[in-house]
């Protein structure tokens, strides 16, 4: 998945269950990765007009991430995979593209360019359109591993996928999880949140960037416009209990930026989150106010509490 791997596992059972859980990732990837041969996103993608045979969890995922799509108004849409790779995040050279180049992928960015037979277990991408799980993969790997966990009788783990992070049950002293928000700025964490049987899942510029003539570029673009998205956050996190649902809003959210996620926030209700803008200033929604702690010494913003 290109990102560093923690997971930590609370069992009388032995080892045997991290093996299991290392392996059900290497499954997620082996059905999800965009660049490599043999999985069902790169076949999608590479046999474009085609109707492809795919695993009900890829339907599973695509139906919910065109869904997101609708919800954010194309803030998140899995099909921005053409300009992720015209901007090159898919390799280790990235490069600015042309405004003419980005207009001529603009219409590619299109859900309605994606078709999907659950019956038949099959998918089609239409004219030059491609998928990319990027945004939300990870999330949903969480939420994976935590339910085979359950099935397997663990009710104490903490997982770290990159910056999306899963609190399963309570620590085994009874204690709630503090989880750190990194600070985008710098080392450290601005904060942390005090929870359990939450998913704790990051978008922020930081996290993947190139620089080029004093301009930064990072890897979440603005499906609308085609260029990463500068809507003023440094970073999004949210905090919920679905992990695939945090990673879809967390990268929608940095995408729309402040104002427009807080109204998303206000008709939802079904999350919480700490934004972190430019500017430095953190803003909370009301629902972590009380377990939400600031780093002791943190003096960079304001900190402000979001109501509804
Ligand atoms: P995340 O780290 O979850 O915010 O996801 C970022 C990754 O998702 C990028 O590396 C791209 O592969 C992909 N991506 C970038 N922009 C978007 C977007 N607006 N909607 C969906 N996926 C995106
Ligand atoms: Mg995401």
């Amino acid at each position: 998945m290109n990102t560093m791997i923690s997971m930590r596992i609370w069992t009388d059972k032995g080892q045997e269950i991290l093996y299991d859980t290392e392996n059900l990732i290497f499954e997620i990837e082996d059905t999800f990765s965009a660049t490599r041969a043999g999985t069902d996103i790169y076949e999608l993608n590479a046999n474009k007009n085609n109707w492809v045979a795919l695993s009900p969890s890829t339907l599973e995922v695509l139906a919910y991430a065109k869904e997101i799509t609708a919800s954010t108004k194309g803030a998140f849409n899995p099909m921005v995979y053409p300009l992720v790779k015209a901007w090159g995040f898919t390799t280790s050279s990235q490069q600015v593209p042309s405004p003419e180049e980005i207009a001529s992928i603009l219409p590619l960015v299109d859900t309605t360019l994606l078709s999907l037979n659950e019956e038949t277990l099959q998918g089609q991408v239409l004219g030059g359109a491609e998928v990319d799980f990027g945004g939300i993969a990870k999330g949903y790997a969480v939420d994976e591993i935590a339910t085979f966990l359950e099935e397997n009788q663990v009710d104490t783990a903490l997982l770290s996928l990159g910056g999306n992070v899963y609190t399963l049950g309570k620590k085994t002293d009874g204690s709630l999880w503090n989880i750190g928000i990194q600070n985008p700025y710098g080392g450290g964490s601005v904060g942390s949140v005090a929870v359990f049987d939450k998913a704790i899942i990051t978008s922020g510029g930081y996290q993947r960037y190139f620089t080029y003539e004093d301009e930064t570029y990072w890897h979440i673009i603005d499906p609308r416009t085609g260029n990463p998205a500068k809507s003023g956050l440094a970073s999004v996190t949210v905090i919920s209990d679905s992990g695939m649902y945090g990673d879809c809003l967390s990268t929608a959210l940095f995408v729309m930026g402040l104002e427009e996620s807080i109204a998303y926030w206000n008709s939802h209700q079904d999350f919480d989150a700490v934004f972190i803008t430019d500017e430095e200033d953190i803003y909370i929604t009301e629902g972590i106010a009380d377990v939400f702690t600031l780093s002791k010494g943190y003096s960079s913003g304001s900190l402000q509490v979001i109501e509804s």
